[in-house]
């Protein structure tokens, strides 16, 4: 058996749990390629778990058709999110429609009412949350795991792809015949809102096209950080120990009385 194969294995288990023991859970989907890697998987196994995107008013063209695509390809519709008219014309009278060009905090500043505000409504009385995240994508998701707890959202979160490269998204993608945004194949393998996504050059980091005027540091929109004690941004993240836990807390809160994960998985879960 491949390591690809071995992956794609993996990958449909912890979707297929998550579905069992996690009901209702949601996939957050950027439209882009590991995204549609689940969609695909979702769609195909017919698997409860349900799927949005959030339509932040700055996306390209190409993302936007991808929700039409994905209706044509599937037969299924997505849910779409977007900000509230209220906290967007506010951000433009105090900062102008472009404002995040100006300084980090006017850039994460829109990037909360235009991405986290809706995320927020979005994960509303679900019990876990999918992300297409993989390690190999940036300097800041190099520990990620394949499942951790949502401090922020009192849930936990699930990153299915975590260990997936760039080219076994792409195998899957090709050998299914998934349909992608073709902002990929011009320089985009990660893509966000116009104004703020760039093509990326040769050799430059998967992520360098976002936010390309800020430091590497700052590199995130905010879906995937809790406001720290000092005050600060800073990446969800926890061990797998406490996710285990957290997530055992919330399947016996959930009047389930079985571990909401087997030893087995926790196991993985650690060595992943
Ligand atoms: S990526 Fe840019 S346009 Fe989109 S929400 Fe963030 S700052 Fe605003």
């Amino acid at each position: 058996m491949s390591d690809y194969s071995i992956k794609l294995t993996e990958t449909l288990a912890v979707l297929e749990r998550i579905a069992s023991a996690f009901s209702p859970a949601v996939l957050a989907s950027s439209l882009a390629a590991e995204d549609m890697v689940l969609t695909d998987m979702i769609f195909n196994e017919d698997l409860p778990i349900d799927i949005f995107t959030l339509d932040t008013g700055r996306l390209h063209v190409e993302t936007l058709e991808m929700i039409a695509r994905i209706n044509k390809n599937y037969g299924a519709s997505i849910d779409v999110y977007r900000p509230t008219d209220e906290n967007v014309t506010r951000y433009i009278v105090q900062h102008g429609l472009n404002g995040f060009y100006e300084s980090v905090e006017s850039r994460q500043e829109c990037c909360r009412i235009r991405k986290v505000e809706p995320l927020g409504r979005a994960l509303s009385g679900k019990k876990a949350w999918l992300t297409g995240q993989r390690r190999a994508q940036a300097a800041s998701r190099a520990e990620l795991d394949i499942e951790e707890f949502d401090a922020a959202h009192g849930m936990p979160k699930f990153n299915p792809l975590a260990n997936w490269s760039e080219d076994d998204v792409w195998n899957y993608i090709r050998s299914n015949k998934v349909p992608y945004n073709p902002l990929h194949d011009r320089g985009y393998p990660s893509i966000g809102c116009d104004p703020c996504t760039r093509a990326i050059r040769p050799g430059e980091d998967v992520r360098a096209g976002r936010w390309w005027w800020e430091g590497t540091n700052t590199k995130e929109c905010g879906l995937h950080m809790i406001i720290g004690t000092d005050g600060k941004p800073q990446l969800v993240r926890s061990s797998a120990e406490a996710n285990v836990s957290e997530a055992n807390t919330s399947a016996k809160r959930a009047g389930r009385t079985e571990s909401a994960v087997p030893k087995g998985r926790a196991k993985r879960a650690l060595s992943e």
